[in-house]
């Protein structure tokens, strides 16, 4: 039987694709120079150029790709700036001063990439819907219940702990032993911020080059020279990486530390009102804490659910990770069991080993990327800072300077090989333990 419902869209086109009716005008030709170089036109590089150009600086953006191709279309639009990591990994990682400022930049970031969607009109569907963090086991839920407290000691986020009895009004399903409630997050539709984006910067002149990867940037003097695949050259004063999950091995140093793990969503046939109403009341962004790290929400028009995980740690092919991902939509709700899908597509995250951004600069070369899956707020609040820093404009500082980009000794090459591994260790171990425990846990 097949998964898919007889008008599914051609396998691996994100949902959200079909709704964008912008064509815009990119250039198709690399200038001699710019004063800011930015390589990458995802929401990083994007909220850089609008950041950089802002400030009065000659900048031009160019992608290897069409702009957007990346993670910055393809994502689950869950819009929230907190950290991956809690108030007290952050603190033994770095010191309590940077976990402090980390945790407040969090409202900071929130607040920079909500203004700007307001301030340039972009129309994506932002709605503070609020998002639920669903605890897959009961000790994970005691450990919500610390974090919270914690939380609401050392920081102003706005979180509150949802007991188990208090659950369904959030989410119907066997699952879960309760969760945290974040009731400030956001959703957006991804493509059409990209979108918005894009024409922001367009409309400020910046000119943008699709179809141009760049292979090397030497330095020589004062000045940077980007060579293109087809052997143009562009002369920069100042240079933004902003490649993300989508960083090329050339950029050996930056391979080495940001990898690129893909995610995979689909998108289910369009579900009765009723049915959603009962699966989902509080139409919330929903997010596991198991390993396998599931996340669902409902699609804008709420009309049919949006599901993505991390059905396999390398690439797979799009029918393998549809039958992963519903097989795990349905042990949410057992009642999805015979329903179709319309749409399974991935991206590349831009993952870093400490699972945290990180903005700064390398022999010259500014950055921003490493969100680790969670970029939607953060990467255009980082991008802009890593512009800001590259123009010595005081706006750069940011506490996310001192989170430590380093390498590990087993990704020596700048494929990650070492995924190969971690993928069996997730799916023979982790997650066969966290279902274990959660077994028992129910009985
Ligand atoms: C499936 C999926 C689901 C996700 N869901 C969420 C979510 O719900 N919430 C959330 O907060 N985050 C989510 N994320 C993460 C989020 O999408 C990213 O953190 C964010 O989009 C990163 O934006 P970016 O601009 O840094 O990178 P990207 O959008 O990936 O852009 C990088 C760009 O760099 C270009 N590039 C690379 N190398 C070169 C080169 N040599 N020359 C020129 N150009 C180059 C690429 O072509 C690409 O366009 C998800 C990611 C994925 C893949």
């Amino acid at each position: 039987m097949s998964l898919f419902a007889a008008d599914a869209a051609v396998p691996g086109t994100p949902y959200w694709w079909e709704e964008s009716s912008v064509e815009p005008e990119f250039s198709s030709n690399l200038p001699d120079k710019a004063e800011l170089l930015i390589v990458g036109a995802g929401y990083t590089g994007l909220s850089a150029a609008i950041a950089a150009c802002d400030a009065g600086a000659k900048v031009v953006v160019v992608d290897a790709s069409l702009p957007g191709i990346g993670a910055s279309t393809r994502n689950g639009g869950m819009f929230g700036a907190h950290p991956r990591l809690s108030y007290t990994e952050l603190s033994k990682k770095f010191s309590k001063q940077t976990a402090q400022g980390i945790f407040n930049e969090a409202q900071d970031a929130f607040e920079f990439t909500s203004n700007l969607i307001h301030s340039e009109r972009i129309n994506c569907h932002f709605e503070q819907c609020g998002r639920i963090q669903l605890a897959w086991t009961k000790a994970h839920l005691a450990a919500q219940r610390k974090q919270v407290q914690q939380l609401k000691l050392v920081s102003n986020m706005n979180l509150e702990l949802v007991e188990q009895h208090e659950l369904a009004k959030e989410i119907n399903s066997p699952c879960y032993f309760g969760g945290i409630r974040f009731p400030d997050h956001a959703s957006l539709q991804p493509r059409l911020f990209h979108d918005g984006l894009l024409e922001a910067a367009l409309a400020r002149g910046i000119p943008i080059i699709a179809n141009c990867p760049i292979e090397q940037i030497t330095q020589h003097h004062n000045r940077y020279i980007a060579t293109s695949r087809t052997g143009d050259r562009l002369q920069a004063e100042r240079v933004v990486m902003a490649t993300n999950g989508y960083t090329q091995g050339k950029f050996k140093w930056f391979a080495r530390r940001v990898f690129p793990l893909p995610s995979y969503l689909i998108a289910t046939e369009p579900l009765s009102n009723n049915l959603l109403s009962s699966l989902a009341p509080g139409k919330r962004m929903m997010v596991e804490t198991r390993a396998r790290h599931s996340y669902f929400r409902l699609s804008p028009d709420g009309t049919r659910i949006i599901y993505g995980g991390r059905a396999s740690m390398t690439p797979i092919s799009t029918e393998r990770a549809a039958m992963r991902l519903r097989q795990s939509l349905t042990e949410v709700w057992p009642e999805l069991k015979n329903v179709k899908l319309t749409h399974c597509w991935s991206g590349f995250t831009g993952y870093s080993f400490n699972h945290m951004p990180h903005v700064g600069s390398h022999n010259g070369l500014h950055f921003s990327m490493g969100y680790s899956g969670s970029g939607v707020a953060i990467a255009p609040y980082l991008g802009a800072k890593a512009a800001y820093m590259a123009l010595e404009d005081e706006r750069g500082t940011t506490a996310y300077q001192q989170s430590n980009f380093r390498t590990r000794w087993f990704h020596r090459t700048q494929r990650p090989h070492f995924l190969i591994a971690a993928n069996s260790w997730y799916q023979y171990i982790v997650d066969r333990l966290d279902n274990a425990v959660a077994a028992r846990d129910r009985e």
